[in-house]
């Protein structure tokens, strides 16, 4: 046995040799990332033939915020999918998320609370639980919420929900808002149907999931025990936890630089993990080694391109071939712009976005495809310039103000080309001011810094400014750029 382990031991750091030159990376640890502030114990039961699932969950909240803490606020997004409210897709997009016709999933309580739980509001406001305390919490004080409840999921091709291939469960269980110590309260913001809502602090997480043995499975937390039909997973400072299943499917796995790349997919998109290896091996030499070293991908009929989780993301099994390379590697740059380094992707949206979207471009460069990467700033530069034109013939106002929250933008179209397009391009202008190689270090000492934490726009131009005097100022003024003058 031992021989056995040591040769397949061989084999595999010989082969990482071969394929992949070791990387000296530099960790993102930082001095400053947030004190833990929620331990999340989730156990899951999956009902595959009925899709309905079954979750007891502990949430132990240690209060980092305020002497006296009275109330606990938690996002439940489930709601959402009750279609008490119109579904929560846009209408562009209905179609594809819903292509069976609209159906809503439910849920039911049978059981919140907790010995010092004096009254629980689920959903009263949608998507928002609210917990009223019977002794306020000291600071650093911690206490004990449990919620017991059924799921039955919607039949949609969102994040949230089931198709023929995968059962999506993300954003499944109550989740506590991000404390903001300005306004000494909890953001709360209800489930948008264009772009992300999700503003968490990141948390320590364990699951359990009883399942059949041969399901594959992606989660955001690694695997620590898999036996008699139960799967542990554990993790800690994962911005969320996504799990998702898939009854019959296959898996590829890569490993380069430490990070354990794990596909599942139909059969037709083993060749996806290289690009997510080689994605986070280029943006920890770029930028910083994430602290989790596992990462899944699921291709799945999805209603866009992608989506980003903490250590996964889904992706839709219907692009085109020279479309995945793109999604796969932007979705890979979220373990940082997203994962790592928090921000409001409600009243920010293009902060991890924008981000996201130069990461890519990077990576293309890195790869030795500069012609490509510039292709794809043009077309990011001519669909906001084309957009600009229209709107203004239209007679229409199109300033596309970068700083902007997602529920200002008046549609999809405007939100799209603002924050992916136009923001992108006001990026790659501040990176070419230094050159990509020096804006690469700005970003490091940026995402060093808020490492395991949230940064707000301002943070991300401070340490661009003291990377480079000026550099942060130049990002912000180059979102006021038109292509107009
Ligand atoms: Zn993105």
């Amino acid at each position: 046995m031992k021989a056995m382990k040591f040769k397949v031991l061989y084999a595999a750091v010989f082969s990482l040799l071969l394929l992949s030159p070791l990387l000296m990376l530099v960790s993102c640890e930082s001095a400053q990332a947030q004190q833990t502030n929620a331990i999340y114990d989730l156990s899951v039961y999956v009902d595959g033939a009925e899709n309905k699932v079954s979750v007891d969950m502990t949430a132990t909240v240690i209060n980092t915020f305020k002497d006296g803490l009275d109330t606990l606020v938690f996002a439940f997004y489930p709601d959402a999918f009750t279609l008490k409210n119109p579904p929560p897709v846009d209408a562009s997009m209905m179609h594809a998320a819903y292509p069976h016709g609209i159906n809503a999933g439910g849920y039911v309580f049978m059981q919140s609370g907790g010995e010092n739980v004096k009254s629980a509001s689920i959903c009263e406001t949608p998507c928002k639980i609210q917990i009223t305390l019977r002794n306020p919490l000291s600071l650093g004080e911690s206490t004990k919420v449990t919620f017991s409840y059924d799921l039955t999921l919607p039949l949609c091709n969102a994040r949230y929900g089931y198709n023929d291939f995968s059962i999506n469960l993300s954003f499944f269980y109550p989740q506590l808002c991000r404390y903001d110590k300005n306004t000494q309260d909890f953001v709360f913001y209800d489930y948008l149907s264009t772009g992300d809502p999700f503003v968490f602090d990141v948390a320590d997480y364990s699951l359990k999931l009883d399942c059949p043995a041969d399901w594959q499975i992606a989660c955001s937390a690694r695997e620590t025990d898999n036996s008699n039909n139960v799967r542990s997973y554990s993790a800690s400072s994962l911005r969320d936890l996504a799990l998702f299943i898939a009854p019959e499917a296959e898996s590829t796995t890569v490993s380069a630089n430490g990070y354990t790349v794990n596909v599942i997919h139909d059969g037709s998109f083993s060749y996806a993990a290289q690009y997510a290896a080689d994605a986070l091996s280029i943006f920890s030499e770029s930028f910083c080694e994430l602290p989790h070293k596992n990462y899944s991908l699921v291709f799945t009929p999805f209603m866009t391109g992608g989506a980003e989780f903490s250590n996964a993301a889904l992706i839709s099994s219907s692009l085109s071939f020279t479309d995945v390379e793109k999604i796969v590697v932007h979705e890979a740059a979220h373990q940082w712009w997203y994962n790592l380094v928090g921000s409001d992707q409600v009243s920010s949206p293009w902060q991890d976005e924008a981000l996201a979207q130069w990461s890519a471009l990077l990576y293309f460069q890195k790869r030795g495809m500069s012609t490509y990467a510039e292709s794809l700033l043009n077309g990011l530069q001519s669909e906001y310039v084309n957009y600009v034109r229209t709107q203004r013939e239209l007679g229409e106002n199109a300033l596309c103000n970068v700083m902007r929250s997602t529920t200002d933008y008046r549609d999809f179209t405007d939100y799209y080309i603002t924050v992916y397009c136009k923001a992108t391009v006001a990026v790659n202008v501040a990176a070419d001011s230094v050159t990509a190689e020096k804006f690469c270090e700005a970003l490091s000492l940026y995402a060093k810094r808020n490492s395991g934490s949230f940064a707000m726009p301002d943070d991300l131009f401070d340490s661009l400014n003291e990377y480079s005097e000026g550099l942060g100022s130049m990002l912000k003024s180059s979102f006021m750029i038109s292509p107009y003058g």
